[in-house]
């Protein structure tokens, strides 16, 4: 490879150090607006014959879990995918031999009259990459471990070695951008959370901030070198990370007159509900605020299942009407709409806060953790068993209750009065023309609206719920409310732009300087076709948004066609991926891919079967140990694929026992587990 034709390398720009404090964090500079829905234009990227970015729609891809090397596996993986809607299949090329082989594969998806465009997989292997990239339309290379190391060394750069890294990287990537421009390859330059390189760890940390920079180098190598055929991602299992780094790599990349097409995903979102809330909550965030080019929704499942969700979570999006602005109107942009002002919000869109509240009579709000209400009013309450959908598990026999992990703190009744006595810790919730009229209040509480509660001189001296709707802060009765430590209000929307009208109303609170608790509500109605999975994708993307910036004191899912039992794991599942209310074990498990030393979908089950109950650990499940111990990121405990029939088991990021049979594996992680005190018995189920 010639590097004579290059510039001096004194003059590229990617050699400027960035200084940690150089980046201005600049509230709402991240999209075009915080409380409309308006599409970032990004730069149109060629990927074959299906551009992404600019104007075209949101692209849905996936990622193959076949051995590279088991061609017709391959191929007939990739049309399954291809036929479930993804637009791109990426294929892993651990070594140069798989790359090879991505030439046969292609070919004969040709053949069978499949032309969706082909992504190779990089890691550690720059010489897989040039293979690749003569042959696929995209490659997919991780500036963590492309030509860094990963040893969780912390290493003191002077800026000169900071800089002699920076060249140092620069003469191994070059060549790969070469060819790409030569052959018309598109490249993803894909940063994952698990993934820093010491060199950036050791100067950024595991910060958003260092996801963006990790990126942003290796960019200003390539525009350095004429290159623009990019697609930019920023992935974690975290999703408040992963949404901090987007909005971070945004503002970013526009500052330095940059608008390249955004790939989103979570990475190890784990599987079934679990994976479909936490990748609503990152996705569906970042969609919410016109960012995102194209998704890959990453599932401990079969590939294929993956584009049907993403589809679900992209379509909400393709009939909403976008403020279309120009790239550059964001440097411009202040959160003015609606008559918001960036000066004096205190919100800052890259740093999880939560927003400060009163504690409403020890009820909800200040320190507590989000409270879950939902609505039992249409259920049968004469049946106390009712409650077992709720989180509150009912004994014939000994007529008592057992409170499950996940128990709702609120239930509305409306106007409904059940006939049996429901559990102490439980606060009832009922329409104020009916609380007025209830013998006994114990544990009951009014729903009011605005001008009920204005015009009231009836209220609780405990806790009063108000309902009401961004655009009622404007009105003459808001200005009549009498405010004080029991009032909490039931934020309501029926917008179509949902989510951002909620979020207004969070800013008009903070501008009034009210610190009034909030619970979140949403009411929904689908398609009879997944009614479950459109809950979990639309109420994350939802209330997630707004729980990731730190808004909501409390979340209540109104869908009257789903089960009580969907509609409670649903709530806490949000709160939980959200990361403001743990209530469960959280699986950090990866999709799998070519590299994956055993069933993923089959371990991840046999864990979860006996580690469920661990409520507040974190275990990681991951297919390989080349990849794994990085991207489990702030897993507790890890159990990873380190060879055929071998497991290495982590505390943290240490390796405490290495290459086990899988056959023992997973009672040496109990023992582990054990060992740290972290292990409770599961609790017997109460007999009926
Ligand atoms: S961690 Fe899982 S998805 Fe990632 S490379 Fe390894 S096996 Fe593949």
């Amino acid at each position: 490879m010639c590097f004579s034709t290059f510039q001096p390398l004194q003059q590229l720009s990617y050699f400027c150090v960035m200084n940690t404090d150089a980046v201005k964090l600049l509230p709402g500079r991240y999209c075009n607006s915080l409380t409309e829905y308006s599409r970032f234009v990004t730069r149109e990227v060629f990927i074959g014959d299906v551009p992404m970015g600019g104007n075209n729609p949101i692209r849905i891809q996936s990622m193959t879990t076949t051995d590279t090397m088991d061609t017709l596996g391959t191929v007939e993986q990739s049309i399954r995918m291809a036929d479930a809607g993804c637009e791109y299949v990426r294929i892993t090329a651990p070594s140069i031999k798989e790359a090879q082989n991505l030439a046969e594969i292609k070919k004969q998806l040709r053949q069978r009259g499949y032309n969706v465009p082909l992504v190779a997989d990089i890691h550690f292997t720059p010489n897989a990459a040039e293979v690749a990239a003569r042959i696929v339309e995209k490659v997919r290379v991780n500036p963590g471990n492309y030509a860094d190391k990963k040893k969780f060394d912390q290493i003191d750069y002077t800026d000169a070695q900071y800089k002699g890294e920076l060249e140092r990287i620069y003469q191994k990537f070059a060549p790969l951008v070469k060819i790409c421009k030569e052959y018309g390859t598109a490249m993803r330059i894909g940063t994952n959370h698990g993934s820093l390189s010491d060199r950036i760890m050791s100067r950024y940390g595991d910060t958003p901030q260092g996801m963006v920079e990790s990126a942003m180098e290796f960019m200003r190598m390539c525009e350095t070198l004429n290159y623009y055929n990019l697609v930019i991602s920023m992935k974690s299992s975290n999703p408040q990370v992963m949404v901090q780094a987007y909005r971070l790599l945004v503002e970013t990349m526009v500052a330095e007159g940059m608008n390249y097409p955004l790939h989103l995903g979570v990475t190890e979102a784990g599987d079934g509900e679990d994976g479909r809330i936490k990748s609503a909550v990152g996705i569906g965030t970042l969609l919410e605020d016109g960012l995102g080019d194209t998704v890959r929704v990453s599932l401990t499942e079969d590939p294929e299942a993956e584009a049907p969700v993403a589809i679900a979570l992209v379509n909400r999006y393709s009939s909403r009407q976008s403020q279309a602005r120009s790239p550059e109107s964001i440097m411009a942009s202040q959160i003015s709409d609606s008559g918001l002002k960036t000066q004096g919000l205190t919100h800052n869109p890259y740093v999880y806060q939560r927003r400060q509240t009163y504690e409403a009579n020890a009820f909800i709000g200040g320190h507590m953790v989000p409270r879950v209400v939902i609505d039992l009013s249409h259920q049968n309450l004469k049946d106390p068993a009712v409650l077992n959908d709720a989180g509150y598990l009912y004994s014939p026999l000994l007529d008592k209750y057992n409170m499950a992990e996940q128990s709702v703190d609120f239930v509305y009744l409306a106007d409904a009065l059940p006939s049996f006595t429901l559990p102490g810790n439980l606060k009832q919730l009922y329409n104020y023309n009916t609380w007025q009229k209830l013998a006994d209040k114990t544990n009951c509480h009014p729903v009011f609206s605005l001008k009920e509660y204005t015009a009231s001189a009836d209220r609780s001296s405990a806790l009063n719920l108000v309902r009401i709707k961004s655009g009622d802060v404007d009105t003459n009765v808001f200005g009549m409310l009498p405010i004080d430590k029991s009032l909490v209000f039931i934020l309501e929307t029926d917008a179509q732009h949902g989510m951002a009208d909620q979020r207004s109303f969070f800013f008009k609170m903070e501008e009034l300087g009210l610190d009034v608790p909030v619970i979140i509500k949403r009411t929904y109605t689908f398609e009879p076709k997944n009614p479950t999975q459109d809950l979990q994708l639309h109420a994350a993307t939802d209330l997630g948004a707004l729980l990731v910036d730190g808004f909501g004191d409390g979340i209540w899912i109104d869908a009257p066609q789903i089960p009580v039992n969907v509609i409670t794991s649903t709530a806490f599942g949000i709160l939980q991926a959200t990361r403001s209310r743990i209530s469960k074990t959280e699986y950090i498990s990866c999709p799998s891919c070519g590299r994956t030393l055993f069933d993923l979908m089959v371990t991840t089950q046999m864990i979860r079967s006996r580690t469920s109950h661990l409520k507040g650990l974190k275990i990681g499940i991951m297919g390989c140990i080349v990849n794994g111990p990085g991207e489990m990121a702030d897993a507790d405990y890890g159990y990873v694929g380190s060879g055929t029939d071998k497991v290495t088991l982590y505390r943290g990021k240490e390796a405490v026992k290495k290459n086990i049979s899988s056959a023992n594996a997973l009672d040496e992680l109990i023992g582990i587990i054990k060992e740290d005190g972290n292990w409770v018995e599961q609790e017997a189920v109460l007999p009926n």
